[in-house]
């Protein structure tokens, strides 16, 4: 025990009580909890996590009638994964799941006897079990942690240590370092230099992806280690690390092992930033040699570190060289893993059941236990899909936000294991993972095409997600072929791209443009109309008429291009549209939502399902695609004339985070900044993003003045520096540009596609209306002319049309049509047209 133990733990205690008034706090009981048979070990469980592993543990653990207690952070009171606790301790700050004292003073309070760690936090941690063990010794209380024992966890908590137990034993693995300590440059590059370029330097106790860089020789050697070790310091407290080979073109395989047996392989392939999105379980991609290797490899390094006696559920990684064939040992992880899930579903087992079983001494319950020498010969296969709160096309920039609608998927072969639901928010401090979806069915074949049809059918709004990379990947060519390696999202830039969702059939499908500026009309002309309603109930009879301008023009900016919507508007649903003044056709909104975020419009005599969700930077629209699947699309939407062309921009936090630092050598008040440069790196869900300017120009003001003892706020519980917090939107610069600076305009920025009109006879006489054609050269009307001029007549009668221009120029042909055509229309019938206008509520230019 490296801290006055007893000192601690009470001060603890207090902190406890003062969060949780009603608490007993009387001390650990022996008494049973009320319905609880005798013959569990298991008398009441405190889940040390949050989200969707403690949700999935309080329901396993209710069904087995064993009581759950459900540790929650300040951030995390108002959010429902904890609703299936039997019981609740707060622990105040949000770094308290990773704080030791806090949670075994959680489970004494609450008089549990166990506690489970899920995984990230403390899940890893030897200092943790041993801390358990003392206080179990000290205060003659046993507390069962449910993992395995402190030895095991101290050997392969730490990388370096378990691999050089792989190496002692002859179990294969790629080249690398002992421990390097103290930032030891000179050492590092004498390593880098033996094992020879490129090399990875690794964080001995990293997780989640973080900590690993890549260096192609001696100076980037320099950078990586320099940012490893910062990383280190700042994040765990303990900066050691250590080399390894870099391999170019690995595939990540690992072996689910439970107590030391080989259960089954799993391929974890796709990941993004070294971290896993998506997962297979089933067909195991290479020959039965290499698969039996791997978990005999598995099963060697499990009983070595003393997995066999106890410790439960445990996964062995492994990479395997595409080049060569060869595989290396990784890491063994002590616990349950995020994807767990695709080796239940794939072999129809339960691994979360099985942890309690084991743990509550029940392991001849285990279902399929004993059979599992026989390496189950009837299985599925499985792929996982984690969805994370992030965009893709945008870096993976974190997202957090409050999930406002979640529709999950349903029926055969699907799996959700999501510990959010509606009205929940995902918080910048902890991990982006909204939730995993899990697919299953007899091959391979079944389980993609189960997966594609689930993540069509899963909707979340109000926070970006990946859903749309997701559809991508399984959508691709190479994704389906499933031969692909770790190489996947590098080696195919469209999957990390904007553009069409795989399912684009060549040429430009400009519908997204067109269908996410006219929600954006609808919910202006519903706003207008939702002011002008509220000023006539007031003043009914003094303000006739809508004295408000609706604009009918936007500027959209979709897949780096910039196009010219207009609208002109017929009916109280129906608009033309044309894309920089070409004309495309008519659309009208069939049923919408209140907030008109979810509607169907009509084009080209087809319907489409759209919902949207709004951002400040893009509208995201998901809806069909040319081959009626499912796709999301992302574009901004400006009306015109409402361009930021102000000379002072205000960069803002693009999301709730964490200060972390700025670039180089600092940043002050009187730099010049070029467009792109970075300018300060901010924290959210884990993750650093650095903020770039969007601008070129002077900076005059700086967040905190850019002090930095202002913005690293002092330490926290666990003795680490945390940055401030810092809003969404929260201005971070302001930068003054030169006059030409023109910002938040799409269409003002850059290129203009070319668009062709593609209907018909409409489509000239439209185009002429709405260019400079002269009039005189717009007689001989075609019949069809002159229907869509009396449906434009109508509409300037109805007062639709407010675009002056467009009300000139109908007129003015009015006055050159034939006298009989025009029957009922002459000039007396503007008083009707007032009336409509009125009835309508927009007004009549
Ligand atoms: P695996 O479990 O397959 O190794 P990861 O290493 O990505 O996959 O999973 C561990 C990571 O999960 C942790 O490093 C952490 O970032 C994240 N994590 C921890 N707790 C939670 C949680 N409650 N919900 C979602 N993610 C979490
Ligand atoms: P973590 O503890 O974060 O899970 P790992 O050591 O398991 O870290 O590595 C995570 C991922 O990083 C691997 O799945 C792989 O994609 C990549 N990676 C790790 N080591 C190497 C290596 N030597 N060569 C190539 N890629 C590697
Ligand atoms: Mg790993």
């Amino acid at each position: 025990m490296n801290y006055k133990f007893d000192k601690i733990f009470s001060e603890t205690i207090e902190y406890l009580k003062q969060l949780n008034p009603l608490i007993g706090g009387t001390g650990y009981s022996e008494v049973d909890p009320p319905g609880l048979p005798a013959g569990h070990r298991l008398r009441k469980v405190v889940i040390a996590n949050r989200g969707e592993i403690a949700k999935r543990f309080f329901l396993a653990l209710h069904e087995e009638g064993i009581p759950t207690v459900a540790v929650v952070s300040d951030a995390d009171r108002g959010q429902s994964w904890y609703e299936f606790a039997d019981e609740v301790v707060f622990i105040g700050d949000n770094f308290n799941y990773s704080n030791i004292p806090v949670i075994i003073a959680a489970a004494y309070l609450a008089r549990a006897n166990a506690i489970y760690p899920g995984y990230g936090f403390i899940s890893e941690c030897a200092d943790f079990v041993s801390s358990v063990n003392t206080f179990s010794s000290e205060y003659d209380h046993e507390i069962i942690f449910m993992g395995p024992n402190y030895d095991t966890m101290h050997l392969l908590g730490d990388k370096v240590r378990a691999r050089a137990l792989a190496r002692e034993n002859d179990i294969p693995l790629f080249e690398s370092s002992g421990i390097i300590l103290n930032e030891d440059m000179d050492t590092a590059l004498q390593e880098a230099g033996g094992i020879g370029y490129p090399v990875m330097v690794k964080l001995s106790i990293g997780g989640g992806g973080r900590g690993i860089y890549i260096a192609n020789g001696p100076e980037e050697l320099r950078e990586a280690v320099q940012s490893c070790t910062r990383l280190g310091r700042e994040q765990y407290g303990d900066p050691s690390f250590y080399i390894e080979k870099y391999i170019e073109d690995p595939i990540h395989m690992e072996v689910q092992i439970f107590n030391g047996w080989a259960v089954s392989l799993r391929k974890c392939a796709v990941q993004r930033r070294n971290q896993k999105i998506i997962e297979e379980s089933g067909h195991t991609f290479i020959d039965d040699h290499l698969a039996l290797s791997l978990m005999a490899a598995a099963e060697k390094i499990a009983l070595l570190s003393g997995y066999s006696q106890n410790g439960g559920a445990g996964t062995v990684e492994f990479l395997i060289d595409n080049s060569t064939g060869r595989f290396g040992f990784m890491e063994i992880n002590t616990r349950l893993q995020v994807e767990y899930a695709v080796t239940d579903q794939s072999l129809g087992i339960d691994l979360a059941k099985w942890q309690v079983l084991y743990f509550d001494g029940r392991e001849d319950n285990i279902l399929l236990y004993k059979n599992l020498k026989n390496r189950s010969p009837n299985i599925d296969h499985s792929i996982e899909c984690r969805i994370y709160a992030e965009d893709p096309e945008n870096d993976y920039m974190p997202s957090p936000g409050v999930i406002i609608e979640m529709d999950l998927p349903t029926f055969n072969g699907i799996r959700c294991d999501f510990g959010f639901s509606k009205g929940d928010s995902i918080l910048p401090m902890f991990d982006p993972m909204i939730g995993k979806l899990i697919s299953n069915g007899s091959s391979r074949e079944e389980s993609l095409i189960r997966m594609e049809r689930a993540l069509q059918e899963l909707y979340i709004k109000g926070v970006k997600t990946n859903i749309s990379q997701l559809l991508k990947i399984v959508r691709h060519q190479k994704f389906r072929e499933g031969n692909y390696t770790n190489r996947l999202l590098d080696d195919f830039e469209e999957l990390k791209f904007p553009g069409p969702g795989g399912g684009d059939s060549g040429g430009v499908n400009l519908n997204p443009v067109i269908f996410g500026t006219f929600t954006e009309y609808i919910r202006l002309i519903q706003e207008a109309v939702r002011q002008y309603i509220i000023m006539t109930d007031i003043e009914r009879y003094t303000i006739p008429k809508m004295d408000q301008d609706i604009p009918s023009r936007f500027n959209a900016r979709f897949n780096d291009i910039s196009y010219r919507v207009e609208f002109v508007q017929v009916t109280v649903d129906t608009s033309h549209v044309f894309i920089d003044s070409s004309y495309r056709g008519k659309i009208r909104a069939n049923s919408f939502n209140e907030r008109s975020d979810d509607l169907i419009v009509i084009f080209g005599n087809r319907s489409y399902r759209i919902r949207l969700d709004r951002f400040s930077n893009a509208l995201v629209l998901r809806m069909k695609n040319e081959n009626n699947k499912i796709d999301y699309y992302q574009l901004e939407v400006v009306p015109e004339g409402k361009e930021e062309t102000d000379p002072v921009h205000l960069v803002k936090s693009p999301f709730p985070g964490t200060f972390v630092s700025f670039p180089g050598n600092g940043i002050a008040v009187g730099d010049l900044v070029e467009e792109g440069e970075e300018l300060i790196v901010l924290s959210s869900m884990k993750m650093d993003t650095t903020i770039t300017s969007p601008v070129t120009g002077t900076i005059t003001w700086i967040i905190e003045d850019g002090n930095l003892q202002n913005l690293m706020r002092a330490q926290n519980r666990n003795g680490l520096f945390v940055g401030r917090s810092i809003q969404e939107g929260e201005v971070l610069f302001i930068i003054e540009c030169p006059d030409e600076c023109v910002t938040g305009g799409p269409a003002e920025r850059d290129k203009k596609a070319v668009v062709q009109g593609e209907y018909g006879t409409a489509s000239s006489f439209m185009n002429s209306l709405l260019s400079d054609t002269p009039l005189e050269e717009m007689t001989g009307y075609r019949e069809s002319d002159v229907e869509l001029l009396f449906e434009l007549l109508r509409a300037v009668f109805s007062g639709f049309i407010r675009d002056s221009r467009v009300v000139e120029r109908t007129a003015g042909m009015q006055q050159e049509m034939p006298a009989d055509l025009l029957l009922g229309y002459g000039p007396g019938e503007n008083a009707i047209a007032g009336i409509i206008s009125h009835y309508v509520c927009i007004r009549l230019r």
